[in-house]
């Protein structure tokens, strides 16, 4: 298998007004092409850290962070965030279309991608709606689906149901999982949630200490079976169960 990411021997330090904040120390990491990952660990450790590395959104103080493949170009990265991050002047369509916009797509392959989006994110006939009239579900649908539009090599998510109710999360881990079954991009999912790194996270990787310093990866082949994998829930909350007051 063709390794996608690969982040070594990571160390990430902020300037705070009594010293420097380690918020990464010595995490290493890598990830197959197309695989899924989920990240779960206490508040604080460094989760969405990084993420923001991994996104290029900021830089290590130590260590290599690395997100192409054997061709050597980097993979092209989408991130879908806790709070949506639709612009709230345009329109559902206008909102899927920008990212497509960006890349120079001309109108009618934008028009005829954002139709098949909508269809397959089941909000066929919501295009002309602006994100103030949708529900909150339909507001990640839609982020979610302007994160996949380009068929992104690399999806990071961080916390990405978390303000939404059970079962509205419920259904969007069954569309992202049906999303990625089809489109296959490689995946990571930091989330405080058990059942959600096991349900979409081929690999699930548990940190503990903050700044995180142990990990610990369960293989999870078993992952997208609805109520399949208790016994690896089971085992993450036992890796987290030093630190219970994630949960
Ligand atoms: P997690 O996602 O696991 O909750 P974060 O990666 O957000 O953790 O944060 C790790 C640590 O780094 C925390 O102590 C947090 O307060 C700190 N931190 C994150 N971003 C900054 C920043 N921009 N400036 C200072 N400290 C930060």
């Amino acid at each position: 298998m063709e390794k996608l990411i690969e982040l070594q021997d990571i160390k990430k330090y902020f300037v705070v007004p009594n010293g420097l904040l380690h918020a990464v120390d010595g995490i290493n990491l890598s990830i197959e092409k197309g695989e899924t990952l989920g990240i779960v660990g206490e508040s604080g450790c460094g989760k969405s850290t990084l993420l923001y590395l991994l996104a290029g959104l900021d830089k290590a103080d130590r260590g290599t962070v690395s997100t192409g493949g054997r061709d050597g170009k980097t993979g092209n990265i989408s991130f879908i965030l806790q709070d949506y991050g639709l612009f709230p002047w345009k329109t559902v369509a206008e909102n899927l279309s920008l990212p497509l916009e960006l890349r120079g797509e001309g109108r009618t392959r934008r028009r005829e991608a954002v139709a098949a989006m909508l269809d397959e994110l089941g909000l066929t006939g919501l295009g002309p709606r602006y994100p103030v009239q949708l529900s909150g579900g339909q507001r990640q649908r839609v982020a979610i689906g302007r994160a996949l539009i380009t068929d992104p090599d690399i999806l990071l998510m961080d916390e990405p149901f978390s303000s939404l109710d059970a079962l509205t999360r419920e259904h969007l881990q069954r569309t992202v999982l049906s999303l990625w079954r089809r489109r296959r991009p490689t995946c990571v999912l930091v989330t405080h949630n058990v059942p959600e790194a096991v349900f979409l996270g081929r690999r699930v990787m548990v940190l503990s200490g903050r700044p995180a310093r142990k990990t610990l990866w369960l293989d999870n082949p078993r992952f997208g079976e609805e109520g399949a994998a208790f016994e690896e829930t089971r085992r993450v909350y036992e890796a987290l169960s030093e630190t219970k007051d994630c949960l």
